[in-house]
């Protein structure tokens, strides 16, 4: 009888999250560790102890564990190859982690396990074609056609984040060697980089008080902000839920997907990034595609990479004792 639960891993940009899974997908306990991984070493140090952590507290044995990395990843080798954000360059994740844990450890990139959770129970089940975004400290992507994960010829494809939007954009983030990649325009990096600008520019605004103050201008402050009046709060997020809006538009054109699911930290904005996103889909993308997509947010929120973590460690336990890998 395979096991009830299993351990989904999120690895973010700033911080990791995981918890214990059913198969259900409810999750049961979870744990939370920040990530200032200089070299990995120290990051597999903190995945192994966060797991470690969840095994011991579990009320039933672990069946696996799924890895969400934000990272290519090389299936040839089993290689993640460029971590954009994270010291997770060259290295086999999935053997390095079996080993030290002694569980099944199933790995995948962070976009691609959140597109998977939201695709078998969340915003998008039943969905044949969608895609999805993780918005927060980059932006991940995932790929569901024809009901099936698209990972590309060796598995680092759906990197719908490094789409450019704009040729003389600003450098992307961390390991990626192109400039204005919808990352590097609508990422929460890029809405805190837009917030100090728009405060520099608006000595008046309540962002620019609150940068004086010596608060950091990041996400969910400028969302407060937003609520509460700020006009160039608002414009902050009107501007980045525009961007993402662009992207959006030719992601429509190119897979006619039926639902877009956003999810990460940066939907923390909600509706006051999503208007300016959808208006921008309506004006820019081709009809009959532009007619039939939903946007809507991930139905598990900022868990998705982490339930999607867990599908993956399900699915993989499921195969082996299928025994047909
Ligand atoms: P990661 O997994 O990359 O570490 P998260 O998905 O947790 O990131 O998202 C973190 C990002 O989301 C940060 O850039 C932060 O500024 C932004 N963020 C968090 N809350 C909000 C919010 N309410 N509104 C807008 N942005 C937010
Ligand atoms: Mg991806
Ligand atoms: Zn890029």
């Amino acid at each position: 009888m395979p096991s009830r639960l299993v351990i989904g891993v999120d690895i973010g940009g700033t911080k990791l999250a995981a918890g214990v899974v059913d198969r259900d997908l409810r999750v049961h306990q979870r744990v939370q560790r920040s990530i200032e991984a200089k070299d990995s070493a120290t990051l597999l140090d903190t995945m192994q102890d966060a797991v470690q952590e969840l095994v011991k507290g579990s009320p039933a044995e672990i069946g696996g564990v799924g890895f969400g990395i934000p990272s290519l990843i090389d299936r040839r080798t089993g290689t993640s190859v460029v971590a954009i954000n994270l010291p997770l360059d060259q290295l086999r994740v999935e053997a390095l982690m079996a080993e030290r844990l002694g569980l099944t450890v199933a790995v995948d990139n962070d976009g691609n396990v959140a597109a998977l959770a939201e695709h078998r129970a969340g915003a998008g089940a039943g969905v044949r074609d969608l895609l999805m975004l993780t918005i927060g400290t980059g932006i991940g992507g995932g790929l569901i056609l024809d009901g099936e994960v698209y990972r590309g010829a060796i598995g680092s494809g759906a990197e719908l984040g490094h789409m450019v939007l704009a040729l003389d954009g600003p450098p992307c983030q961390g390991n990626c060697p192109n400039h204005g990649c919808l990352e590097a325009m609508a990422s929460g990096m890029a809405l805190t980089r837009e917030a100090h600008q728009l405060a520099a520019q608006r000595p008046d605004s309540a962002l620019a008080r609150a940068h004086a103050a010596g608060r950091a201008l990041e996400g969910a402050l400028v969302t407060e902000l937003a609520h509460d009046g700020d006009a160039a709060a608002r414009e902050v997020l009107e501007l980045i839920g525009t961007r993402l809006g662009v992207a959006l538009s030719s992601y429509v054109n190119i897979f006619n997907p039926e639902l877009i699911v956003l999810g990460g930290g940066v939907m923390g904005a909600g509706e006051m990034l999503l208007a300016p996103a959808r208006a921008q889909i309506a004006a820019r993308a081709l009809p009959p595609s532009r007619d039939v997509v939903r946007v809507e947010r991930a139905h598990f929120g900022t868990e998705a990479g982490m339930i999607g973590a867990a599908v993956l460690a399900l699915d993989e336990i499921d195969r082996r004792a299928g025994g047909a890998g």
